[in-house]
């Protein structure tokens, strides 16, 4: 029997870090758009697998364009918790099902907010 295959991938597009998780049965989107981030670290605090970090908060200060905060994307369990706590909504998570059948993609886009 084949192990349960979970695939993971990083990506950037404009002022979006999208993190991805992909397994046969879902998509998980993990969307940060460092952007509309406050640098505040509560996220940093509070994610229970530590895979988040401060960027260069001091050099951001001073106008450096980068994200307040880096994602480990190995040790992040998509767990939606800074879904949940980031005051700012900076980021967002999508679940897309993969009908088992057809292997399409379906329908179900679901906002993690709409969990909290
Ligand atoms: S909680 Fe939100 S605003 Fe605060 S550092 Fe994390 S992503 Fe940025
Ligand atoms: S989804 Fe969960 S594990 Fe991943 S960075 Fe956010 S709080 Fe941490």
């Amino acid at each position: 029997m084949a192990m349960m295959e979970i695939e993971k991938e990083m990506d950037v597009q404009d002022s979006h870090i999208l993190a991805r998780q992909r397994t046969k049965e879902r998509e998980i989107l993990l969307d940060y758009d460092y952007k509309k981030c406050a640098g505040c670290s509560i996220c940093v605090a509070l994610c229970p697998k530590k895979a988040l970090q401060e960027g260069p908060l001091q050099e951001i200060a001073k106008g450096l364009d980068a994200p307040p905060v880096l994602i480990d994307l190995d040790a992040c369990a998509f767990c939606g918790m800074c879904v949940n706590f980031c005051p700012t909504k900076a980021f967002r998570m999508t679940v897309a099902e993969i009908a088992a059948k057809e292997n399409k993609e379906a329908v179900h886009a679901s906002d993690a907010e709409a969990q909290a």
